[in-house]
């Protein structure tokens, strides 16, 4: 007897294991999708493996009752990816399969199109019948002449035109045959006009893409903004095609940057998929079968492509490699460049993680030998990088000037108005949450143990660390200077919108945030009117600062920048530099030149500097020299094990009971242990679910061996109505 290996269709850590069941039959196959008893009802499940003997007693085992599609829809491939996933991240089987097909699938939610096509086979038969029939028959005469014209026409456009009843007994006497045919819903059809006007590569950019096609492995790819990084991909792919593979090819929110996409589409046509969460369910659904079948060779998409069922990968492209996108931070919790990297390595793939502004963690990589590193160093057209002016906005509080615009960037705006240019003026929304700092000296209040800047919890009226949860009292003067200037919070898109309005009364201006991007499509309207030049400044948020290429921006300015910098995070640093390069990319582009005011309290900052100059080896070397000082990532992993239950009590208990256990490991890796803390979550409740966290900081030389640890008390003391989370470097710690 045969015996399936099935995992339920069930998201809950209790059920998440295998299951045997005894196959009816011969034809099932390893990734196919099945129904199956389970307790007194029947679920969906998937089937892992097909073997010949259980461990159980085969007269207990249940039978699998029916197959839900003729043919496999997990490949091998995807399931080692899943068990990987588990083994890496902790994350539930039946989460990772989740990932591996369009939701609308499970529970039969969406199906294939079909169109009834309508045809006639045989000519003469046809004929002899038009000529018996009565002249005033004039649908059947029309239909009839209409597919001997056409060849064939769908029923729904044949009944458009004509009586209904005639078709149907043109069908009954066997004049008119039907077909079923299957129609791809194919999202953004406008996008169709194939380019072959092929841009000549540069000596640099063929060098890149010749090293990433003849070798096997893990390129770290650094181009500066404009250095033609997106055709670099677009060659490699092609190539890629050639030798009869496949590719995978990543970028960050695709909403926000159609341009990829409008890219590829027009290069290879058909042979591209789309993935992205935007997509009706209809066209994932399609999109996802037509990679299934072979049709597509070519993905493109947000993070989740990365599970495309794609056969024979060739490689895989990370754009934008350094974007926070790329970790999900919400279950099922992964980081997609070590997802990327398994299943390169699966496939026998060449990775490519690109970037103007790597992450540390992946530059360090390149650094250690771990990754290849490839630069292209400079902008296409040999063009400069625009010049950075750093404004010390102290300077102006002292020179009597309060607003929000120093004198520099006022004349600025004047001058690009007036010779009708466009600006962009960037509001940093990265840190979020507030911290209190000195107006005069700029001083930012800092943790005494952790190095990070505090948060101003306006609720309690309390300063607090999110890293260590230690509190410090408001402070009333600033304790550097003196001074009682000290202020919280951070100016907003509205605010800045409105004394532009009063500067410039006659300027159109658009606003791109959270707030005005709701509605579908909403900001794509913005972008296409700021483009076309309807709009002359465009005041946003971390949105506008992704690879937007407006080639009539000549200035752009960074309001506040020190919001990223003072953000309570380690990684506080790395994430300002990039920011602001990617900010200061958007100028001068085409034939412009551009330039960039930064405004900042803190203006000898090293970080300033650097991305003035837009020198990241010398960031670099700077941060990484920090990070090892200080003891963060990469040279440690942090760890936040996250405790969520609607119970308070339940999950207080369960926290309790983790965290003995955790001090257990910890004399056992007395060394290793760099913090271990235990607290609330800085957001305390979310969904009406409580949140505790437990904070680990090692050093990495057992890291595996502790990870594995961890998860298994998580499974050890699981229970039902709470959950844990074994995060590992988590972006997020709120
Ligand atoms: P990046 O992604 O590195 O910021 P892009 O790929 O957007 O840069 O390229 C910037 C511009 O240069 C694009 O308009 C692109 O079409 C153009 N470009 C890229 N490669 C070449 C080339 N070899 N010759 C001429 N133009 C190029
Ligand atoms: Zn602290």
């Amino acid at each position: 007897m045969l015996i399936a290996k099935v995992i339920i269709d069930i998201a809950s850590s209790l059920v998440d294991k295998v299951f045997d069941y005894l196959l009816p039959s011969n034809d099932f196959m390893v990734g196919q999708r099945v129904l199956v008893p389970f307790g007194n009802i029947s679920k969906e499940g998937y089937i892992v493996e097909i073997c010949d003997h259980s461990d159980y007693e085969e007269s207990k085992l249940k039978t699998v009752i029916s197959s839900l599609e003729p043919f496999p829809v997990i490949l091998k491939e995807q399931l080692s990816l899943a068990s990987f996933m588990k083994r890496k991240f902790h994350t539930g089987l039946c989460d990772a399969i989740r990932l591996f097909l369009p939701s609308e699938m499970r529970s039969s939610r969406v199906k294939e199109l079909i169109k009834i096509d309508c045809y006639i086979e045989d000519e003469i038969k046809a004929k002899t019948y038009l000529s018996s029939v009565r002249k005033n028959a004039t649908s059947v005469i029309g239909i009839i002449n209409l597919l001997l014209e056409k060849g064939s026409v769908s029923q729904t456009e044949i009944n458009k035109t004509f009586n209904s009843s005639s078709l149907k007994k043109l069908i009954n006497d066997d004049i008119v045959k039907t077909r079923e045919v299957i129609i791809r819903r194919k999202p953004y059809k406008s996008v169709d006009n194939l380019n072959s006007n092929t841009i000549t590569l540069t000596k640099t950019q063929s060098m890149v893409v010749d090293r990433i096609t003849n070798e096997k492995n893990v390129f770290l790819l650094h181009g500066v903004t404009g250095s033609g990084k997106t055709e670099v991909y677009m060659n490699s792919m092609q190539k890629v095609l050639e030798s009869g593979k496949t590719g995978i090819m990543l970028v960050p929110e695709i909403s926000l940057t159609p341009q990829v996409l409008m890219n590829f589409r027009s290069r290879f046509g058909d042979s591209v998929a789309i993935l992205h969460s935007g997509l009706s369910s209809g066209e994932r659904f399609d999109e996802w079968q037509r990679i299934l079948l072979g049709e597509a060779k070519i993905v493109v998409g947000a993070r989740s492509a990365i599970f495309a069922p794609l056969k024979n990968i060739g490689l895989i492209v990370i754009d934008e490699e350094h974007d926070s996108s790329y970790n999900s931070d919400s279950n099922p919790r992964y980081s997609t460049i070590e997802v990327a990297k398994e299943r390169a390595k699966l496939c026998g793939a060449s990775l490519v993680l690109g970037s103007a502004t790597p992450s540390l963690v992946s530059y360090h990589n390149a650094m250690i030998g771990n990754y290849q590193l490839l630069e292209m160093k400079e902008r296409i057209n040999k063009r400069e990088m625009p010049p950075l002016k750093i404004i010390d906005m102290g300077n102006e509080v002292r020179l009597g000037n309060t607003g929000i615009f120093s004198n520099a960037l006022k004349d600025a705006l004047k001058k690009t108005i007036s010779e009708n240019n466009q600006a962009i003026l960037f509001i940093n929304r990265r840190g979020f949450s507030s911290f209190l700092m000195c107006r005069k000296c700029g001083l930012v209040l800092k943790c005494q143990d952790c190095d990070v800047s505090l948060v101003y919890h306006k609720f309690e009226d309390a300063l607090k660390c999110h890293y260590c949860g230690n509190r410090y009292k408001v402070f009333t003067e600033c304790p550097e200077c003196g001074n009682q200037n000290l202020s919280t919070g951070s100016v907003g898109t509205q605010r800045v919108v409105e004394e532009l309005e009063n500067l410039f009364p006659n300027i159109s201006i658009a606003r791109m945030d959270n707030d005005t991007t709701k509605s579908k499509d909403s900001h794509l309207k913005i972008l296409s009117d700021f483009r076309s030049g309807k709009t002359q400044i465009l005041v946003g948020t971390q949105m506008i600062a992704k690879g937007h290429d407006f080639p009539s921006v000549t200035l752009v300015g960074i309001i506040d920048a020190d919001v990223s910098l003072y953000q309570s995070s380690f990684a506080a640093s790395e994430q300002t530099f990039e920011l602001i390069t990617q900010v200061a990319g958007r100028a001068g582009r085409a034939d412009k030149s551009g330039e960039i005011y930064l405004q900042t309290y803190a203006p000898k900052h090293y970080i300033y500097r650097f991305a003035s100059y837009y020198d990241y080896p010398a960031f670099y070397k700077k941060e990484i020299n920090l990070r090892q000082t200080t003891l963060y990532p990469p040279f440690t992993k942090i760890i936040r094990i996250l405790f969520t239950s609607e119970d308070e009590n339940l999950a207080k208990d369960i926290t309790k009971i983790y965290y003995e256990k955790v001090k257990l490991i910890q004399q056992e890796y007395k060394s290793s242990f760099k913090y271990l803390g235990v607290m609330k979550s800085p957001i305390g409740r979310i969904q009406n679910k409580f949140r505790l966290q437990i904070l680990i900081r090692m050093m990495r030389d057992k890291e595996d061996e502790i990870i594995e640890k961890l998860f298994n008390i998580a499974d050890d003391i699981k229970k039902p109505n709470v959950s844990i989370f074994v995060e590992i470097d988590p972006q997020n710690l709120s």
